[in-house]
């Protein structure tokens, strides 16, 4: 199994140890509260000090960036999928303990999270999350977005020639509650990356240089036809080992998953409409 967790690093494994990173790391965003304040008050009337507050602040910033790239670095591992082309599992990172964690936050985009593809038919980490009707209470930090409760697929990104969407359901809850269903999208060839679209979670995805872009693409929740297609396959979520399956529309196994089949962010506990996706698109 290919875990790319970087040398001497301790996966977060318990929500004990989990619960204790964010101790930290909330310990020093009060710290960056209360030096800010008082570099805004000081700033007029006694430059000097200001000075050496903000320098305060600068050696404190570089703290909580090495936390991130900590909380980035020891997030598990899960298996996602499975490439159609290759066979290659995919394992890629996930924050399974809280939806207030950075991976869940829209600008959690940053190098921390790419873990280097399996395999070259990897096009774009795409994904549901289904609340099973509760109350997101926890998320307080930032704001979730998320493109559907059920799993659905980008007839844009299956039309860009040889793109198969691969279904899973992760067997562990996420935090104890929610369902995560990733939907990965592999090409052979893979198109070029500036024809992706959003990832899990993301509300921005990337081109080979780098460049952002936006784009919130129509969502077809009627899988049917592109898996009779061969266009959408999935891992059997009953057996352990949860092989590739492409089978027929009737063994699809996710088929009567209820829930919210449309964007939706969470802000301060609350569930609220995303952006529709209707194909529409933004940009730099
Ligand atoms: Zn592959
Ligand atoms: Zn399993």
């Amino acid at each position: 199994m290919k875990r790319h967790y970087p040398p001497g690093t301790t996966p977060l494994s318990s929500p004990e140890e989990y619960l204790e990173h964010w101790r930290r790391r909330d310990e020093l965003n009060e710290q960056d509260r209360r030096l800010t304040e008082r570099y805004r008050s000081l700033k007029k009337e006694n430059p000097k000090l200001a000075e050496k507050v903000m320098e305060e602040l600068q050696a404190l910033t570089r703290r909580q960036n090495a936390m991130l790239t900590e909380y980035a670095d020891r997030l598990p591992i899960w298996l996602h999928s499975r490439c159609p082309f290759c066979g290659e599992p995919l394992y890629w990172k996930i924050d399974p303990f809280d939806l207030d964690g950075d991976w869940w936050h829209w600008r959690g985009i940053q190098g921390e999270w790419i873990i280097p593809p399996t395999c070259p038919h990897l096009f774009c980490v795409d994904g549901a999350l289904n609340l099973e009707e509760h109350q997101p209470t926890e998320v307080q930090r930032r704001v979730v977005w998320m493109a559907s409760e059920v799993p659905f697929v980008k007839p844009r990104l299956l039309e860009l020639g040889n793109v198969i969407a691969v279904i899973h359901r992760l067997p562990q809850k996420i935090a104890g509650r929610y369902t995560g269903y990733p939907v990965v999208y592999f090409g052979n060839p893979r198109p070029p990356l500036s024809e992706g679209s959003l990832g899990w979670a993301r509300t921005e995805y990337y081109d080979e240089n780098g460049m952002w872009l936006i784009i919130y693409d129509v969502q077809d929740y009627d899988l049917d036809k592109w898996i009779a297609a061969r266009k959408v396959c999935w891992l059997a979520p009953d057996d352990p080992e949860h092989p590739l399956v492409c089978g027929l529309p009737e063994d699809y196994p996710f088929r009567d998953v209820p829930g919210r089949q449309r964007p939706y962010t969470i802000e301060k506990g609350q569930v609220w409409h995303g952006y529709p996706a209707d194909g529409r698109t933004g940009g730099p």
